[in-house]
């Protein structure tokens, strides 16, 4: 079966096939770190997770690169107005590199603690201002680009696929619809490559006469040529950034390289808080810490903003934290009767019926993360194994192969709680064969379990006819 992936640049459904069989180049626009990231930015960071654990689970080799925005990202995504670091440095009196480096610690920190496969690389884009040049100096001499004082432009109107992605005419963009004007540019719609500012906190030398520092867009485009080559599989990121974000990076990258740049675009839908924006003047811009101040495990979090079609409205509210704490409890107690099942305490007596159960929600699942990752369908086939456990219909080898199933579950969503459990039942099961060897009176097997336990620093207690266990 296929995995099909719904892009913004073709506008439909594709069977996914990538350039070179058996890897996957994939690509996802990271944050701009001059403020933590909110909920909305992790929506999009976790559907970009999500895509890389499914390729990973259908047996992709990935090589995933999450850029780091540090430099040249101004506030109105466009060529005016101030650099969103500088502009936080200014508010809080701070150095501006030293604000991206806190971020930037506290993004990996928030990571980690929602469960993120680590990309193989994530690049900030303030270590690689000599390959955004080169790139620069290539596209002028190609004749895409021109210098108008020390700043450097992309001219749109060279490139005839500008607006592919984002359905935007140049027409349109020229009467200003958009953008500003600014005097030295020759169409309105041309976009900044490099901008002189000796006055930028954070500039560099380049050819092109005093300091400046990068246009936002011709940073992704060179860390995702560093890093992945001249063709990439998948480009990834919110769905803000298919104009002027990612328009550019196309008309950029393949200016300089004369073929496709990404074979797929995927964007997820903006995450609504409250049914509207988020905004700091509404107090509704939270990030990781607020969600745990209120009580909620972070992978609460992560289950909140899978339990949508990373494509469709996702709004979120505390009501909707507080049933994905229950959806969550739900399917540990999945993960606890299909061990209870497997250690043949309980369960059905007849199997033939159970497998075939499971076999039908094992295929719903992955018949829904292959229909562009719909993980709200994927999720709805393991409440249904959930309801065939809880109804007694699964027998002790369904149960074992269940867990199997969930490990594989595990890889993909990454919001399972697997690990403490499986300790445990494993001790209990050991436990269990120990009070069964004591009853046969087999006192040798019954220390030999006391014994190899005690190896893994679990010490067991008899207590009123019942054994319980400790860590030593
Ligand atoms: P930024 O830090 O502004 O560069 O954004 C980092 C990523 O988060 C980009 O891919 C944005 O498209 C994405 N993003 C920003 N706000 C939201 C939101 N409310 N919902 C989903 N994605 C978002
Ligand atoms: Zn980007």
């Amino acid at each position: 079966m296929a995995f099909k992936i719904y892009s913004t640049l073709s506008k439909r459904k594709e069977d996914f096939e990538p350039l070179e069989p058996g890897k996957v180049r994939l690509y996802n626009c990271g944050p701009t770190v001059y403020s933590r990231v909110h909920i909305g930015n992790l929506r999009s960071f976790i559907f970009a997770d999500v895509l890389r654990r499914w390729l990973q689970h259908e047996g992709f080799q990935v090589n995933q690169v999450m850029n780091i925005t540090d430099v040249g990202h101004l506030v109105n995504d466009a060529d005016e107005g101030e650099d969103k670091l500088e502009a936080q440095a200014r508010r809080e009196g701070k150095d501006p590199w030293k604000i991206s480096q806190e971020i930037t610690a506290t993004f990996f920190d928030d990571l980690a603690r929602l469960n993120f496969m680590p990309a193989n690389v994530y690049p900030r884009a303030t270590e690689h201002i000599p390959e955004m040049l080169e790139i620069i100096d290539g596209l002028i001499d190609k004749g895409y680009a021109y210098r108008a004082g020390d700043n450097v432009y992309f001219e749109v109107a060279k490139f005839e696929r500008y607006g592919r992605l984002s359905g935007n005419r140049v027409e349109d963009l020229d009467a200003g619809a958009r953008i500003e004007v600014i005097a030295e540019k020759r169409s309105p719609a041309d976009f900044a490559l490099w901008k002189s500012d000796p006055q930028h906190l954070m500039k560099w030398d380049s050819q092109f006469g005093a300091d400046g520092f990068p246009g936002w867009h011709i940073e992704c485009s060179a860390m995702a040529r560093k890093h992945l080559g001249d063709k990439i599989d998948i480009h990834t990121g919110g769905e803000d950034n298919v104009f002027p974000h990612h328009e550019c990076e196309i008309a950029q990258t393949e200016a300089f390289t004369g073929e496709p740049f990404a074979t797929y675009w995927m964007h997820a839908k903006f995450l609504q808080v409250d049914g509207g924006k988020m905004g700091k003047s509404l107090g509704n811009v939270y990030n990781l810490d607020d969600i745990v101040e209120r009580g909620f495990e972070p992978r609460v979090l992560r289950y909140t903003l899978m339990r949508g079609h990373y494509r469709q409205p996702l709004n979120f509210t505390w009501d909707i934290m507080a049933e994905s704490q229950k959806a969550l409890e739900k399917l540990d107690d999945l993960v606890t009767r299909l061990r209870r099942i497997a250690a043949g305490d309980e369960g059905a007596t007849e199997d033939g019926a159970g497998a075939e159960l499971l076999e039908t929600a094992r295929g719903e699942f992955v018949e829904a993360m292959n229909d562009d990752l719909n993980t709200p369908q994927a999720l709805a086939a393991l409440f249904t194994l959930r309801d065939h456990a809880v109804q007694n219909r699964l027998g002790r080898e369904t149960a074992g192969a269940g867990l199997s199933f969930l490990e594989r579950v595990e890889l993909a969503l990454g919001v399972l709680d697997l690990e403490e459990e499986s300790i445990d039942s494993e001790i209990q099961t050991l436990i269990d064969e120990r009070e069964a060897a004591r009853q046969a009176k087999d006192w040798a097997r019954s220390d030999e379990i006391r014994d190899t336990l005690l190896e893994r620093g679990i010490l067991l207690e008899d207590k009123d006819g019942k054994t319980v266990w400790r860590r030593k």
